[in-house]
Order: structure tokens, then C-alpha cells, then sequence
């Protein structure tokens, strides 16, 4: 079976390329991401391979639906881009990849921390400089530092155990609570105690309609004055503009974000010589204490692999006429 891949990158037809070798599946690299534009692009394919800032609304599914596509494979963890009751509708299938290497993201957090603190990125272009001077590095130890981590599944869980290594205390808030997080040490509290007791906070919980703005400006105004706000998560879990606010005011101390809610125009791509026209990433952009990084998080090569992998199986299960095991759906 032949496969659309949208938003294909060097590292994703290296690594699909090898897991599909000796399947019945074989790529079609298409290089611009899935949109209202691009969608006729899919239509002779039965399955299309798809990723984070694919455009899967409505009506990208309506005008999918007119061509022979009847599967998605998600090449991620998060479906919040694919309007799931549309697919259904259609009979468009979705599977994903639910966990592939949550290691990749929780070590990336925690990187994000580290160099929020001790600066490592200036540290660099300061020695490279012939600049030895250590005048604005000054940070602080995370050990006995109070760490609140929102949604303790897969990742935060790992998360919780690198902070734990540092010898910082655990707090939590997940809907379900997770025995291994409880294990560690972390007490479980309302988002309210979390908001107010930590120096550190890390998203980790999917983005929903129940947590789109979780921090929301009343949320930052509960926090303590410089807290470190990380998010590895999805961009759309903080209020931005909040955020803004919160940076210029010194509520927050620090942000570190891998992931930004209007990312879809910006991340992946080489933007180096192009004028950005969002004001508010522009400001964010600004502030000495904001680290970005352009969804990398989940970025290693076990985590590359495991994608591949798992994404050839969903489309041969398809093949196959079996029923998705990893297949994402509204009841
Ligand atoms: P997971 O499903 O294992 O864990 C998510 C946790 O969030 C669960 O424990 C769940 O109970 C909890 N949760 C659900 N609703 C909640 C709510 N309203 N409030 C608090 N907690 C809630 O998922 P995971 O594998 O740990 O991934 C977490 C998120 O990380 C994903 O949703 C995805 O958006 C993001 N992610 C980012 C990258 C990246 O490269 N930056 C890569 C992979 C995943």
C-alpha cells in the first residue's frame, strides 16, 4: 500500500524508510504539511501519515473524505490537531503512536531547567567569546526546591523522577493520580496548592478543551513571585498573552517552552530570513529569562525509531483489515 507522508523532513523518510523496509508499505514523501491547500495531494491514497501541525479540521477531514483516504497515521502521542467526531463521520480511521520514548521528553524538561538556571546557552557564547566573566550567570540549586508537576501519566512520571533525583520536593495534580508518582514521595494537591507552593511548574498533562489555558492569568497571579514555568506539553496550556504579562511584571521568573499555541506557522521550518509577523512570540522573543525551543522535545533517535515502527505496524494492521489497536476515536 502507498502512503502519503505529509511534512516529510530528512529524519522522517530516513527512519520510516527503514522500518518499512520488507513491508508492504511504501512512502510517498510530500515535503508541505497538510492543509486546506495541500489536501488534494492525499486523495489517491488510501492512508495518509501525518504529524503535530497537520491541519486536520473539519473541513480538511470533508475534503480528505472526497479522495480514497480512509486512514490517518498520526506519527505522535497528541490527536488534538484531528477533529476526531468529523473523522468518525466520514469513516476515517486515526491511530497513533501513544508512547514512544517518554524519556526523550522528560529529559528534555529538565534540560529546559537547567539551562533556564545556570544559562548554559549564554555560558557558551560567552567562552567562545573569550568572555570568562561569570557577572549575570548566578542561579540557584534545585535541591529542596518544591517542583509541581501537572499530569503525572507517562512522561510526568519520568519527569517526577529526575526531579526527585536532584532532591527537590514533588507535588502533583493529575485527574488520576499514579501510584508510582505517590512512591516517590510527591503529595497529590488541588491545582490551586500546586499554583501556590511551587518554584518550579512543568506541564504535563494533554491538551483538551478541560486544559486549554490552564494557565490562565489568575492562575499565574496564584503562583509564587518568579516562579519557573516549563511546558513540553502543548503550546495551547498556557494563556500566552498571560504569560506576556506575567514575564514584564516579574510574577514569572522564568518560562521554557518547547511547545507555543500558534507554533503551526513557525516551528519545523527555517524561518531565519523571514520577517515574523506573530507580535506576541516576537515579544516573547525579548525577555532574557524565556528559553524556546521549536518542538524538539520528543526529538532523539530512539524515539525516531520507535515512531517508525509503531506508525508501520498501525498502517499494516489497516492493511490487514484488522482492528487498530492504537486507534484514537470519540465513543
Ligand atoms: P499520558 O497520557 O501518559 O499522560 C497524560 C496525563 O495527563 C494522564 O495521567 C492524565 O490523567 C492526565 N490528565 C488528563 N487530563 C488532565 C487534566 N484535566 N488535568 C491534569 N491532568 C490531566 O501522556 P504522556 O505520554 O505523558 O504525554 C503528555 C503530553 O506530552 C501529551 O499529551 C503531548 O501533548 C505531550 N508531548 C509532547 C512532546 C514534545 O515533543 N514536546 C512529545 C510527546 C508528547
Amino acid at each position: 500500500m502507498k502512503v502519503a507522508v505529509f511534512g516529510t523532513k530528512s529524519y522522517d523518510r530516513q527512519f520510516l524508510e527503514e522500518a518499512a523496509r520488507g513491508t508492504e508499505i511504501h512512502w510517498h514523501f510530500f515535503e508541505p504539511r497538510l492543509t486546506e491547500t495541500t489536501v488534494p495531494l492525499a486523495h489517491p491514497y488510501q492512508a495518509i501519515c501525518c504529524f503535530v501541525n497537520d491541519v486536520l479540521t473539519s473541513e480538511v477531514l470533508e475534503k480528505l473524505a472526497q479522495g480514497q483516504t480512509r486512514m490517518i497515521a498520526m506519527r505522535c502521542a497528541g490527536y488534538n490537531n484531528v477533529d476526531l467526531a468529523k473523522a468518525k463521520e466520514l469513516g476515517i480511521q486515526v491511530a497513533r503512536v501513544p508512547a514512544y520514548s517518554p524519556y526523550a521528553v522528560a529529559e528534555h524538561a529538565a534540560g529546559l531547567i537547567l539551562t533556564l538556571n545556570r544559562k548554559y546557552h549564554k555560558a557558551y557564547n560567552r567562552v567562545r567569546e573569550g568572555n570568562f566573566s561569570i557577572e549575570g550567570l548566578l542561579g540557584f540549586d534545585l535541591h529542596g526546591k518544591t517542583v509541581g508537576v501537572i499530569g503525572t501519566g507517562k512522561i510526568g512520571q519520568l519527569f517526577a523522577k529526575i526531579m526527585h533525583g536532584f532532591g527537590c520536593e514533588l507535588l502533583a495534580y493529575d485527574i488520576q493520580p499514579a501510584e508510582e508518582c505517590t512512591e516517590l514521595g510527591a503529595k497529590y494537591v488541588s491545582l490551586d496548592e500546586l499554583f501556590a507552593r511551587s518554584d518550579i511548574i512543568s506541564l504535563h498533562c494533554p491538551l483538551l478543551p478541560a486544559t486549554k489555558h490552564l494557565v490562565s492569568d489568575k492562575a499565574i497571579a496564584q503562583m509564587k513571585r518568579g516562579v519557573m514555568l516549563i511546558n513540553t506539553s502543548r503550546g495551547a496550556l498556557i494563556d500566552t498573552k498571560a504569560a506576556v504579562a506575567g514575564l514584564k511584571s516579574g510574577q514569572i521568573g522564568y518560562l521554557g517552552i518547547d511547545v507555543y499555541e500558534e507554533e503551526a506557522d513557525l516551528f519545523f521550518e527555517n524561518k531565519s530570513e523571514t520577517v515574523i509577523q506573530d507580535d506576541v512570540f516576537a515579544r516573547l522573543m525579548t525577555f532574557p529569562n524565556v528559553l524556546v525551543t521549536g518542538h524538539q522535545a520528543f526529538f532523539t533517535e530512539n524515539a525516531l525509531q520507535a515512531i517508525a515502527e509503531v506508525t508501520v505496524e498501525n498502517l499494516q494492521e489497516f492493511v490487514a483489515g484488522k482492528t487498530l489497536s492504537r486507534e484514537v476515536k470519540i465513543d
